[in-house]
């Protein structure tokens, strides 16, 4: 496979752009080699510089459910573009738009549109303390909510692979302050008694408890029903907020999410990724009590130049059209429960130890025996055999997420033949 244009854009990049990339994750620096620069996509596929084709898992870290280039979503957006870029001031699809959200959500009554899931979770979080008074915030190890300064303390995705602070509320970053690391506390995700402990301990400062319903930035991990029980008695017994961020899984496991489909009943609700269908949306959402707390309606300060962009919105909109008019849940399913068996059978008979964790279309393959439920137990993986399985499958034109500690994501435009695609590849790399 030539790679060249790929490698000359790179070194390039790296002489401009910190890395060589906008956001970590895409530089490889978790499997080695150089990334593929990306021209074009289409359906399940990918298109490399150099014209190579990849069958795609990424989907862009998540919001690509559909496919890339979907026809409705494309002409949506087109017809925006005739009718101007931005405005400042509030149209009608957002008033769409956050009706779609609410009514997939019916315990929330309010939301607000960003451009980010690092902007919903940091908003969030700002108005559960300036709704309880409070300041402490909690969040799991291993769990990622974007990048703001409270949420760098022991964090998911990019920052499980490029090292950083592994002391209890330390800083996962550089130039987060200590102040703000100890207004975090971290707690380990699916440990019910240890949550049960740090209430006990500070439970009356504890604003609120941010975490994924569905973990995909430690790679997948699925909560137990006593996590999830605990998370809902705790932050009730003691007047802190729960929020779910469902930014990653808002939209894609269920219509109504995580929230759905675990049966959840969280305080406040982010999303991201889906409601913008590829391009920069993001939101958070309650109920009209807490909500209300925001700017202009109440005292905690949130705003954006570009929020509820028209454009953004066509593309958010349409998508979640789409994704009620024609609900790809159960084709997600099956194919995510071929893949997951079909990739059993072929490290089994190929006597390579792993463990799979899949709810829906997010998948990771975990190379270790399993099971694999908490945070230590994921970061305990042979990440050098992960490297194989990676560049086994990129060599194969098979695009998985380049990282052991990251999901990846299945869209509707995945079908039979890229299934036997998939599975071919994995063969081929294992059993030659
Ligand atoms: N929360 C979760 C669960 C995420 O997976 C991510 C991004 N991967 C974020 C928040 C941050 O979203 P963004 O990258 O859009 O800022």
């Amino acid at each position: 496979m030539n790679t060249q244009r790929s490698a000359e854009l790179f070194a390039r990049a790296q002489q401009l752009i910190p890395g060589g990339v906008n956001s970590p994750v895409r530089a490889f620096r978790a499997v080695g080699g150089t990334p593929r620069f990306m021209a074009r996509a289409q359906g399940a596929y990918l298109w490399d510089a150099d014209g190579n084709q990849l069958l795609d898992y990424v989907g862009s870290w998540g919001p690509m459910i559909l496919g890339h280039n979907p026809p409705q979503v494309l002409s949506a957006i087109q017809e925006a573009l005739q009718e101007g870029l931005s405005y400042g001031a509030p149209t009608e699809r957002e008033v769409r738009l956050a009706e779609r959200i609410l009514a997939a959500y019916p315990g929330c009554q309010r939301v607000r549109l960003v451009s980010s899931g690092t902007e919903a979770t940091m908003s969030a979080l700002r108005l559960a303390r300036g709704y309880t008074g409070r300041e402490l915030i909690v969040k799991f190890r291993g769990n990622y909510h974007g990048h703001a300064d409270s949420l760098l303390v022991q964090a998911g995705s990019g920052l499980l692979t490029a090292g950083g602070g592994t002391a209890q509320s330390a800083p996962s970053s550089a130039g987060v302050p200590q102040a703000f690391a100890e207004r975090t506390l971290v707690a380990d995700y699916n440990d019910p008694e240890g949550l049960e402990a740090l209430f006990a301990a500070r439970g009356e400062e504890i604003a609120a408890v941010i975490f994924e319903p569905v973990v995909g930035n430690a790679g997948v991990l699925v909560p137990t029903p006593a996590f999830l029980e605990a998370l809902h008695r705790l932050t009730q017994q003691y007047g802190a907020l729960l929020i779910a961020d469902e930014v990653m899984t808002g939209f894609r496991l269920a219509p109504g999410g995580a929230v759905e489909l675990l049966g959840l009943k969280p305080d406040l609700v982010c999303w991201g990724k889906v409601i913008g269908g590829g391009l920069p949306v993001g939101a958070y959402g309650g109920r009209a009590e807490i909500m209300e707390m925001v700017a202009p309606s109440g005292p905690v300060y949130q705003a954006g130049t570009l929020s509820g962009n028209p454009v953004a919105m066509a593309a958010g909109l349409a998508t979640l059209e789409a994704l009620a008019q024609d609900p790809p849940y159960a084709r997600l399913e099956a194919y995510g429960a071929a893949l997951e068996q079909g990739l059993r059978e072929i490290f089994t008979q190929a006597g390579v130890p792993v463990a799979i964790n899949r709810v829906g279309s997010m998948i990771t393959v975990f190379f270790r025996p399993g099971p694999v439920r908490t945070y230590a137990e994921a970061v305990a993986s042979d990440t050098e055999a992960f490297k194989r399985f990676f560049h086994g499958l990129l060599e194969r034109g098979v695009y998985w997420p380049p990282s052991q500690f990251e999901a990846a994501f299945i869209s509707a435009a995945h079908g039979p033949k890229e299934l036997e695609r998939t599975l071919e590849a994995v063969r081929d790399v294992y059993l030659g």
